[in-house]
């Protein structure tokens, strides 16, 4: 009898292998106090264990770009004063010995991390660890086991991956991998993408459960592990394995083909990013442009509020990189869930309600003017456009033009170039710019439906609350309602509504979205094939009946069974 075992999906695909467990070597710490003369040769180990950490990951660079990523991430975490001047207090002040000192500073930085609000940097604890495990292997003159020399068509099971352990893994011989820990946004997620091999997390006992040796089928389609499958069970994977194969070629050759509907509607797919490489990603699989830079991460890297200087830099190489593709970015979206180091935020019942975004922006008026600034002159290099988030009121956007007017004013008189027709939009996420669309259009040049939001207030419900999940459904009638609406309004003034929420890379949605009019699709770099290739073979006329059907549901369930039905 086969078993069968769930997990979170970190990166699609199906496999078929024969399951590899990876076990750490245990490394036991020394207890021994030390005495007050040895503190300076005892932190002199640790520097030294660190030094050649970094002196590992140098050899890294020109690597692949995900391991070059991973060097460059762990070498600024070693160099962060803040943690060796940690090591050398414990063992200075506290009299520990070198690995004592260095265990308890990286468990309390995973803590730290792992308490943070926001997704991204949450997972970024797994990084300290890694570099924990690294740097006592170092301490301790121990080589640790890597995942370089394993049989062809290995599924690795492990605890948990460190980016060194992804980075060294043999990529011919691994077809996936599933994770007790780890979360989507984890760095072993991101590197199971960027390789394309497919893999799950957060499986709970996993390492536990297997022996290593047996069988096994890894779908992530379904989102579990089926060790020792049955012959039947092969048999239809190895089906399913060869027609997604032949899927993936056909979709290499659609990512740099336009987007046109049998009909002759000419749709835009384009990306979302937060930073360059994520821009670098998108342009190889083929994007249209980006349709949503969330600016935040420059804010959030940063130890204060980033220049006007070095915000103009990244938008002036992000915009010249796409030529004339549109590239839009989206004013600093902070407050809610994602907080700054640098900058207290008020304590607030509900933050998603609360002082974010352009609420925080319209109150610190030079913050956002350096931002806005630096996006204005970035406009004189390519297809740059500015997208206002949350926004709730009319004069908000209005007073954000005007500062925009104001800063263009400035540039003429110093004789500074930028786009004199410059676009300035908005993301309808709220429920009032659903509502007063009609008027927001006038002042707006396009739309972009930012449905995370848009659907946590539509519906009020958490978009982060796990427990009430079910309640949260962007195919909700009173959603897809919202939508046509906005998308409806655009279109009678002469201008284009856009999607960057996470239902534009739902692929699932893809059919139903051409329906309702939507003229831009922007979300995941991976998706961007597959949704050419699905509007490409569909007629928006035809899609638009069919949407037609889906708005006079009442209940979600009935949306989602006549999609699946449809797709
Ligand atoms: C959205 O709300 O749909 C969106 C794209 O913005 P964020 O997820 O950054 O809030
Ligand atoms: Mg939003």
């Amino acid at each position: 009898m086969s078993e069968k075992y769930k997990g979170l999906i970190a990166s699609s695909g199906v496999a078929i292998g024969n399951l590899y467990l990876f076990t750490r070597d245990k490394v036991v710490i020394s207890d021994n106090k030390i005495g007050e003369n040895d503190t300076k040769e005892e932190f002199a180990k640790v520097k030294k264990a660190i030094d050649d950490y970094i002196q590992d990951l140098a050899k890294l660079e020109g690597a692949s770009e995900a391991q070059s990523n991973i060097a460059k991430a762990h070498t600024e975490l070693l160099s962060d004063p803040y943690f060796t001047d940690t090591i050398e207090s414990k063992i200075t002040n506290e009299l520990k010995n070198s690995e004592m000192a260095l265990d308890e500073t990286i468990k309390e930085m995973v803590e730290i991390m792992s308490q943070i609000d926001d997704d991204y940097l949450r997972e970024r604890a797994s990084d300290y660890q890694d570099i924990g495990f690294q740097v006592m292997y170092k301490l301790k003159g121990i080589t640790p086991k890597t995942l370089s020399n394993l049989d062809k068509g290995s599924i690795v099971i492990s605890k948990e991956l460190t980016p060194s352990d992804t980075s060294n893994m043999d990529k011919e011989a691994v077809v996936g991998f599933a994770t007790d820990l780890g979360g989507k946004t984890s760095h072993t997620s991101i590197i199971a993408q960027t390789l394309d091999i497919p893999a799950l997390v957060g499986m709970g006992d996993i390492s536990k459960n297997v022996k290593g040796g047996e069988k096994a089928i890894l779908d992530t389609n379904e989102g579990i592990l089926i060790v020792n499958p049955s012959d039947e069970e092969i048999s239809k994977y190895e089906l399913l394995i060869k027609e997604q194969k032949e899927k993936k070629e056909r979709l290499k050759e659609i990512k740099d083909k336009e987007a046109i509907s049998t009909d002759g509607k000419k749709i835009e797919v384009s990306a979302n990013i937060g930073n360059i490489e994520d821009l670098k990603l998108a342009i190889e699989n083929g994007c249209d442009g980006v349709g949503l830079f969330r600016t935040e991460f420059l804010y959030m890297q940063n130890s204060d509020f980033p220049s006007e200087e070095s915000q103009f830099e990244v938008y002036k190489e992000a915009t010249q990189m796409l030529g004339d593709k549109p590239l839009i970015i989206r004013t600093l979206d902070i407050g809610g869930d994602k907080g700054l180091d640098y900058f207290e935020f008020p304590k607030e019942d509900n933050p998603f309600l609360g002082y974010r975004a352009i609420r925080l922006c319209l109150d610190k008026k030079e913050m956002f003017k350096d931002q806005l600034r630096g996006l204005v002159r970035a406009s004189a290099f390519g297809n740059l456009k500015i997208m206002i988030p949350f926004v709730v009121n009319i004069d908000e956007l209005k007073e954000a033009r005007n500062l925009i007017e104001e800063i263009k004013e400035e540039l003429d008189e110093k004789g500074i170039a930028y786009n004199k027709d410059l676009d300035v939009g908005i993301m309808v996420e709220t429920s009032s710019s659903i509502i007063m669309a009609d008027k927001f259009i006038k002042y707006a040049d396009f739309f972009s439906i930012g449905t995370n939001d848009l659907t946590q207030y539509t519906l009020a419900v958490d978009r982060g609350n796990e427990h009430i999940a079910d309640y949260y459904s962007n195919f909700n009638p009173a959603v897809l309602r919202a939508i046509k609406h906005v998308i409806d309004v655009s279109h009678k003034a002469g201008k284009w509504t856009g999607m960057c929420g996470a239902f534009a890379s739902d692929t699932q949605a893809t059919k139903l979205l051409l329906g309702l009019g939507l003229d831009e699709f922007s979300g995941s770099s991976a998706k961007i094939a597959e949704i050419k290739d699905t509007i490409i073979t569909s007629s928006q006329e035809e899609e638009a009946k069919f949407a037609d059907k889906v708005l006079d549901c009442e209940l979600t369930e009935e949306v989602e069974n006549l999609v699946k039905e449809h797709n």
